[in-house]
């Protein structure tokens, strides 16, 4: 369940021990149709799932981890996919020996606690296939 504050454009919410953070985000932007926004957070995990993309394969090379981290820094996105708001997001992640991991985020279950911020753009943002890159990349005008 996620406790939540709202101002203006900014939506404040805390994920709570035992959930998934990105289900947990992509839900509530659902709830409030969220389509296109920034994303920070930070707080504790015990399980995550997160990879590294390798651009000569074209692929995302997955790494599961079962410890406790600090979630010291998410940073991401939203944006629309399939018609469902998407989370992308990196993390940086500490051991209890400050040593430090991080990736591009698939999963990750709270443990402590998940302190999110997403500001809210009145917009839709959408992602197309990139061929070059094998990347499902933003869209947008020429600036
Ligand atoms: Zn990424």
């Amino acid at each position: 369940m996620l406790k939540v504050h709202n101002q203006g454009s900014n939506h404040f919410l805390r994920v709570v021990r035992g959930e998934d953070l990105v289900e947990q985000v992509q839900g509530y932007c659902k709830k409030v149709n969220v389509t296109a926004g920034w994303v920070q957070g930070l707080g504790a995990c015990d399980h995550v799932v997160i990879s590294y993309y390798d651009l000569e394969k074209k692929e995302y090379i997955k790494h599961e981890f079962n410890e406790e981290f600090e979630l010291l820094s998410l940073i991401g996105n939203i944006s629309m996919v399939d018609g469902e708001p998407f989370l992308h997001a990196h993390v940086t992640l500490g051991r209890s020996d400050q040593s430090v991991i991080g990736g591009h985020l698939h999963e990750m279950r709270i443990s402590g606690t998940g302190e999110v911020l997403i500001t809210r753009f009145q917009t839709e943002f959408s992602r197309s296939k990139d061929e070059e890159t094998g990347l499902s990349l933003l869209d947008g005008r020429k600036a």
